[in-house]
């Protein structure tokens, strides 16, 4: 029997990689991990953690103007952004640290260093060779930057977190999650923000009238949008910014450009070919709902399999390969039903089928709304309404979709999702008594 250096080799210490390597490791197996950057992935790093840290610190300068109204004194007041900066990376650098710690507490051998496959069972880690039983690729996706003219001159969402000080203002590109979420950031912040889309609308897949609340809601606040922008080229401005030149109409000029149009899978100098792993029209890696790519003894989980990319579906992905190939526990991941929220101001969060998505596959449906204003936005004299949404079969009764949009949403619709992955009908909601007052006792009102 060939013996290897370790049963378990995973690439990529990111979410979904860390998560399998601790529990494989847990149900006995010897595992080592690879990370040629920093433990935690994109998510930690740079990604979600980093995000809503932002978010909270944006979000002060709405409720300092509020809290006037609330009886507040509020003196003179100022913005740092390296405080906020710098408080954020030592947030970073904290969970990283528990990160890479859970790894040594696990038994897993850290590797800080890129990996490649030589065939199906060799990787070449750094200067060393190692063989393994089984592989799990999990290296992530990276912002995709297009191939333009120019487009050196943007940054990414790497780069963001760590900016020596804020510009005056910023073009983003993108209509995305990405996009919605820092243009709500660094508007809060003092920056003029404008969003340039090359369709007409943002948050493709999210509920209509979710989005049309966000983009009213936002650009009373101030963003600007410009839509079905067909960018061509950049050239930097004398003095500092960026212009970009759109088909046929004035170009836009901004001190700094964010590229926000979607993530691509990590798959180069992956040693992918050498392996025989297979790419699927995505680009991405190709897996079955075990997370089995076609190579008998290598799997992938998370983004570089472009299948959701959230970090809970990638854990969860992880955590399934675990248990299925070293703890004889097989299960796999449901991908349907995902909850999703996009951390814009107001968040938006949402889980099953939209409104159009369910005429389309159930035919008949019942939707419930309750547009109203939040009893704070109203003392506050914030004009800002708030949209819930219930989407229901017809034919059962079963709340098939829940979409929201205002303050707390993501904390509120996590609790909501349980009740629509467990298909309660729109009766049980009407069964329960409301909470009040509260914003969520509107799930339960909507007749
Ligand atoms: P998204 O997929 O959310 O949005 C991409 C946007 O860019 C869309 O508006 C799209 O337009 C546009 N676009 C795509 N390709 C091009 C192109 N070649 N040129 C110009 N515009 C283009 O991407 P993000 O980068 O915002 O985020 C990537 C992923 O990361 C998300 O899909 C999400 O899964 C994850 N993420 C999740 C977050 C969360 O859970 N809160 C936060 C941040 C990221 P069109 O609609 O026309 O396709």
């Amino acid at each position: 029997m060939t013996t290897y250096d370790y049963d378990l080799f995973v690439i990529g210490a990111g979410s979904g990689g860390v998560r399998a390597a601790r529990i494989s490791s847990g149900h006995g197996a010897r595992v080592a991990i690879a990370e040629e950057y920093r433990v935690g992935g994109t998510c930690v790093i740079r990604g979600c953690v980093p995000k809503k840290l932002l978010v909270y610190g944006s979000h002060f300068a709405e409720d300092l103007v509020d809290a006037r109204r609330f009886g507040w004194t509020i003196g003179e007041k100022g913005f740092d952004w390296p405080t906020l900066r710098d408080n954020v990376m030592a947030e970073v650098d904290r969970i990283n640290g528990s990160y890479t710690d859970t790894l040594t507490s696990h038994n897993v051998e850290l590797y800080h260093d890129h990996a490649e496959l030589l065939d199906a069972h060799t990787i070449k880690v750094g200067d060393k060779t190692v063989t393994a039983d089984k592989i799990l690729i999990a290296t992530g996706a990276r912002p995709l930057v297009p191939d333009l003219p120019g487009a050196e001159l943007g940054i990414t969402s790497n780069e963001i977190f760590h900016l020596d000080r804020l510009p005056k203002s910023l073009a983003i590109a993108g209509g995305g999650y990405i996009a919605n979420e820092f243009a709500g950031v660094f508007h809060e912040l003092g920056v003029k923000v404008t969003l340039v889309n090359r369709g007409d609308t943002i948050l493709r897949g999210y509920d209509e009238a979710l989005r049309d609340r966000l983009l009213q809601i936002s650009m009373t606040k101030g963003i600007k949008f410009v839509f079905n922008c067909n960018v061509e080229r950049f050239e930097k401005i004398e003095g500092g910014g960026v212009r970009a030149f759109v088909g046929g109409d004035d170009p836009i000029e901004a001190e700094m450009l964010l590229w926000a149009i979607g993530r691509r899978p990590n798959i180069e100098g992956l040693g992918l070919e050498a392996a025989g792993v297979r790419l699927n029209d995505k680009g991405a890696i190709a897996v079955d709902a075990a997370s089995h790519t076609n190579v008998e003894n290598i799997w992938a989980v998370g983004d570089v399999t472009d299948r959701i990319q959230l970090t809970p579906v990638a854990i969860r992905e992880g955590h399934a390969f675990a248990d299925t190939v070293f703890g004889n526990k097989p299960w796999t991941v449901d991908h349907e039903t995902v909850p999703s929220a996009v951390f814009s101001n107001p968040p938006i969060a949402s889980v099953g089928m939209t409104e159009a998505q369910a005429k389309t596959k159930l035919g008949t449906v019942k939707i419930f709304t309750s547009d109203f204003r939040p009893m704070r936005n109203v003392l506050a004299g914030r004009n800002e309404r708030s949209l819930y949404k219930l989407v229901v079969d017809s034919a059962t009764d079963v709340v098939v979709g829940a979409h929201m949009i205002g303050p707390d949403a993501p904390e509120i619709l996590q609790a909501l999702a349980i009740a629509v992955k467990a298909k309660l009908t729109k009766a049980q909601f009407d069964d329960t008594v409301a909470l009040h007052p509260t914003m969520a006792e509107e799930l339960v009102l909507m007749r």
